[in-house]
């Protein structure tokens, strides 16, 4: 049976522990074009978020138009926002983080993973496990994330579900546990059946902007289902017993622990099996979870304030070089004014206007709890991986640059500026718009990334604040790895062997840049005295 909802919903006095358990922090994780953004917009309008959700179409054009932010990313011809939508469902305050995807795919994408607390897996019901899904669920991984999973378009013809759930498993490595069962598939999609609840959902095609309950018809046995689909009952009460005898059965503790994804099917763009998805997020997933801290577990729960900065976001006037430094809050509450330390620089800072981040528009926060996302202006005194707290001193682990796929030399047209591109490329490197290295050797520098558009990001970036023009070429390098070794020697002799190989980062890390996958294995094994690790931490 469905687990009983393990929170009790928001009091008026807006108590700490009650604030803090109606909480959900989590992102959507897909290939680009598995319907991500569809989600997203129903998502919002069953949360009240929006009135109107509109066709699709619509959406694409006004989407630009709903903040400012993204009116100035717009005229800058790129997106390289990862915005943070809140909303209210059924009691509960909900963070949905986005993920960026498509071209501006970039290292924020892969940490804003590290800000949530749970993650919703959309799979293309005809494509199946995709690229992009399989490197944002290691990313997952690292942190054993609990994972819903939404398989999506069954209103056209797709995958047969078994083997959908068979790739899951076999190329993800997580166990599934149906919930939701497909009747039919393209236009002959009838609905779902809900193996836990015993009723199905009927489907109705063109029901975009509906928020009302669908219609449900309880019992696999019941005679009205028989009647309303009489092709497709037997094949449906065939399968449902070989789930029930074959399938993994719900486990909670198994999701919470990110070994079992609960399995749910629908079509997005129909807006059907959208509240099931809003269900398990609010009764199964978890609230803000414990984080580790240098010093010990902080748990969310704690009365005072501490969080993490995971994401910076590009000044949006060039002529002030403001940022702003997106802030998990880990526990406690937030209030506007309040004086927080910042543990890096060992001062305490007034935080005066705060920005939260609604489902439209950024407003400035009075007030925010464990599991929300407040945004804090600064010149720059802020870089990803810091920590803040009021009182008690708390470093924050977890929150890593990840070994960048993709590597370009940098050439200045310019030699004489080179001071600038130098205090350009730190600054962006700092923000975590691209990662910068030094080769031991002398010689260029070369900038790494996961996304391609980061490069073309920080080339406007340099021309625009930093009066750089950079050339870009390519670099014969496959991947990097940062390096340590525990024995000071045998890192002398690796570092004397490798030299041409090797070089800083903007952290003064020594990184392995590989020129193949095949050498990067063979280097390992000629080095077991080395550790190769392809994330490393901040601060
Ligand atoms: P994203 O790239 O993951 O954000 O994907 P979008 O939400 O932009 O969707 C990609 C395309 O798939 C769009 O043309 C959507 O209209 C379409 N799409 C999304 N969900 C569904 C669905 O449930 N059924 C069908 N048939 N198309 C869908």
């Amino acid at each position: 049976m469905e687990p009983e909802v393990r929170e009790t919903l928001a009091s008026p006095s807006g108590d700490l522990a009650t604030e803090i358990g109606r909480r959900r922090t989590f992102a959507i994780i897909s290939h680009p074009d598995a319907g991500k953004t569809t989600l997203t917009e129903k998502l919002l309008l069953f949360g009240g978020a929006i009135r109107l959700a509109g066709t699709v179409k619509a959406r694409k054009s006004s989407r630009h138009a709903t903040s400012d932010w993204m009116a100035i990313e717009k005229s800058r011809g790129i997106s390289v926002a990862s915005s943070v939508m809140q909303f209210e469902y059924d009691g509960h305050v909900i963070n949905l983080l986005d993920t960026p995807g498509h071209q501006d795919f970039s290292e924020d994408t892969y940490r804003v993973l590290t800000a949530v607390d749970s993650a919703l897996m959309v799979i293309d019901g005809g494509n199946g496990v995709e690229a992009q899904t399989i490197k944002l669920l290691e990313v997952c991984r690292l942190r054993d994330t609990p994972i819903i999973t939404f398989m999506n378009k069954f209103d056209r013809e797709s995958r047969d579900p078994t083997e959908l759930m068979d790739e899951v498993e076999s190329v993800l490595q997580i166990a599934c546990a149906p919930v939701t069962w497909p009747i039919g598939m393209g236009k002959r999609f009838r609905g779902v059946y809900h193996l836990l609840r015993d009723e199905v959902l009927v489907f109705t095609a063109g029901e975009e902007t509906r928020t009302q309950d669908l219609e449900r018809i309880r019992g696999l046995d019941n005679p009205e289902l028989d009647r309303r689909f009489p092709d497709e009952m037997p094949e449906l009460r065939e399968q449902v017993e070989l789930l029930r005898a074959a399938a993994n059965p719900f486990d909670l503790d198994a999701f919470l622990a990110g070994k079992q994804t609960p399995v749910f099917f629908g079509s997005a763009i129909n807006n059907f099996g959208v509240q099931e998805l809003l269900a398990a997020l609010i009764h199964w997933a978890p609230g803000p979870r414990p984080r580790p801290a240098h010093e010990r577990v902080v748990d969310a729960a704690e009365p005072h304030f501490t969080g993490f900065v995971f994401k910076i976001q590009a000044n949006m006037d060039p002529q002030h070089r403001d940022r702003v430094a997106f802030l998990r809050i880990c526990s406690g509450r937030f209030q506007r004014g309040m004086r927080i330390r910042h543990l890096r620089l060992g001062r305490d800072i007034q935080v005066h206007n705060p920005i939260t981040f609604l489902a439209q528009e950024r407003e400035v926060v009075e007030e925010a709890y464990a599991g929300d996302i407040i945004g804090l202006h600064n010149h720059g005194s802020i870089q990803i991986g810091d920590s803040f707290s009021l009182g008690e001193n708390l470093q924050f682990t977890g929150i890593p640059y990840f070994a960048p796929e993709l590597f370009r030399r940098v050439r200045l047209r310019n030699p004489l500026r080179a001071k600038q591109l130098q205090k350009g490329l730190q600054q962006l490197a700092e923000e975590g718009a691209t990662q910068v290295f030094r080769p031991l050797s002398g010689g260029d520098l070369v900038l790494g990334a996961v996304g391609t558009l980061q490069f073309d990001v920080v080339a406007e970036r340099l021309r625009t604040e930093y009066g750089v023009e950079a050339v870009f070429e390519p670099a014969p390098i496959h991947t990097a790895r940062w390096v340590h070794s525990a024995d000071p020697k045998t890192l002398g002799e690796f570092t004397a062997k490798l030299e041409a190989h090797l070089a800083w980062d903007a952290g003064e890390r020594l990184a392995f840049l590989a020129p193949s996958r095949v050498n990067l294995e063979l280097t390992m094994e000629r080095w077991p005295g080395i550790r190769f690790m392809a994330t490393r931490e901040h601060a």
